[in-house]
């Protein structure tokens, strides 16, 4: 039986190692950290009543590579699915107004919510229906000079409420990056996918549980029982190669040979351990950048929201997610976690600074004297919750194939046409036991 070694326990990691593992090939999988999900964690601190998330996050209907990882662990289903998409935005006018899709097939389901949402004006509706149908076929064609989202919403004349309530917030969300730089082509591909293949695409989905629950507990046993093997706290230090062969060092000083590798750790990492062996796409890859997302979670004495996510347009916090209604919390007062994504400008702030805000935010919204209490309060800063992807750095992400046959990369900062999302992980490590598949079989015949 073949052998495979996968370095990185996050999504893409823990996708590729499985379904390798599922194919027949034993699979070690090695993390640094005491316990898997990378990226997606949660944490649980005396001064915090409560579990926080390291930032809040959102799937999607149409994370097909991502329900797959999920279904093949056979992990209980802990989503809940707001299907057809509904999304709710409190305004600063003190006002509620919602986008509800319709129970009818893509894209008339969206198309029925637009219609009838007082969200934006007539003209404005007919404009991003105009510049949302631009998604709907592949290959998409936009005028050369128009490469970034920013100027496709110019050049389709989005109004000011399209972009406060839908452009601005869904760029960050989806790119982490903000739309002045951020590539027409990974938006372009998102939008696709969520409003143009079936209705359950655009679903939005809610993990009913902090994140360090969502399932990735049973990836030691789904190893195991395959010959393989999970190891924690066994970050690799030394990677060693040749034409024919390669051997990894850990912090333990255990050395690993097998007969093929996949890296599935965050840029900076490979950047740090790829020996310097003439290939420039490791070195370069510390210009990806990073970008931070800040989250500031809040228990107030008493409810002010029922909805389980809403949008705050024109905050600079975007997204509230309502945590007595996603994890069915039912601790005393509400809790509420507040995320800014592509939140450069935020970054320095001081705790203190960052929950005022957040309340800023929340108070300008609500009616008018409502008062806010807060029982307790916790920021989380990922400053390099993801690259930065824009025009030029897009061709520094690398493909999944090394100068090497059997070493392989994977992670959401690799060359899927995604962006860093979980979604995007998921598919970089799938593709990534695709091809050590092919290489193992194929020198095996
Ligand atoms: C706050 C925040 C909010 C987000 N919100 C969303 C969202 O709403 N929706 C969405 O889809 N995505 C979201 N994302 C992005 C998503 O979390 C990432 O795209 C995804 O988790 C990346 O997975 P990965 O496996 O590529 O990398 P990682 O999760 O970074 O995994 C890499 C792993 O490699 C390990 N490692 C590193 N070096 C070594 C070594 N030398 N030896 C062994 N192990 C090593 C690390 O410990 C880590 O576990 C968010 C990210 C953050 C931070």
């Amino acid at each position: 039986m073949s052998r495979v070694l996968v370095i990185g326990g996050g999504f893409a990691g823990v996708a590729a190692a499985t379904a390798l593992a599922e194919k027949g090939f034993a699979v070690e999988l090695l993390e640094s950290r005491g316990s898997l999900g990378g990226r997606v964690y949660s944490a649980q601190t005396p001064a915090f009543p409560a579990p926080v998330d390291n930032g809040p996050h959102l799937f999607m209907g149409c994370y097909e590579e991502t329900w797959k990882l999920f279904k093949r662990l056979d992990t209980p289903d802990v989503f809940q699915r707001i299907d057809p998409m509904t999304l709710t935005w409190l305004t600063t006018d003190r006002k509620k107004v919602s986008l509800r899709c319709a129970p009818l097939p893509a894209p008339f389901h969206l198309a029925w919510g637009l219609l009838t949402t007082s969200a934006f004006s007539w003209s404005e509706k007919v404009k991003l229906t105009r510049a949302l149908m631009r998604f709907s076929k592949k290959p998409f064609s936009f005028p050369a000079d128009v490469r970034t989202v920013e100027r496709f919403v110019l050049m389709t004349e989005q109004g000011p409420q399209a972009l406060e309530r839908f452009w601005i917030p869904l760029c960050n969300a989806v790119m982490n990056v903000p739309m002045d730089i951020a590539p027409l082509e990974g938006l372009a591909e998102v939008l696709h996918r969520v409003f143009f293949g079936k209705r359950s695409d655009s679903s939005l989905v809610l993990a009913q549980k902090p994140l360090s629950e969502l399932g990735f507990s049973q990836v030691g046993a789904y190893l195991e029982k395959r010959g393989g093997k999970l190891r924690v706290h066994e970050g690799i230090q030394k990677f060693e190669v040749s034409e024919k062969s390669f051997t990894l060092t850990s912090r333990t000083e255990q050395t690993y040979q097998t007969d093929a590798v996949i890296w599935a750790v965050p840029p900076s990492s490979l950047s740090a351990l790829w020996p310097n062996d003439g290939w420039a796409g490791p070195q370069n890859l510390p210009q990806l950048g990073k970008s931070p997302i800040l989250s500031v979670h809040l228990i107030l004495s008493r409810p002010i929201l029922t909805e389980p996510l809403v949008g705050l347009p024109e905050g600079r916090f975007e997204w509230v997610f309502n945590r007595n209604a996603n994890w069915d919390w039912k601790g005393q007062g509400q809790y509420l976690s507040l995320v800014a994504s592509a939140a450069e400008n935020l970054a320095k702030l001081s705790e203190k600074e960052l929950v005022d805000i957040a309340l800023e935010d929340l108070r300008d919204r609500l009616p008018e004297g409502t008062v806010l209490e807060v029982l307790h309060a916790k920021v989380t800063r990922e400053m390099a919750a993801t690259f930065v992807w824009t025009q030029a750095t897009g061709p520094l992400r690398l493909p999944c194939e090394t100068p090497y046959p059997f070493v392989f990369l994977a992670g959401d900062w690799t060359d899927t046409g995604l962006p860093a999302t979980i979604e995007g992980a998921c598919l970089s490590g799938h593709r990534a036991a695709e091809k050590a598949a092919a290489y193992l079989n194929k020198r095996g015949a």
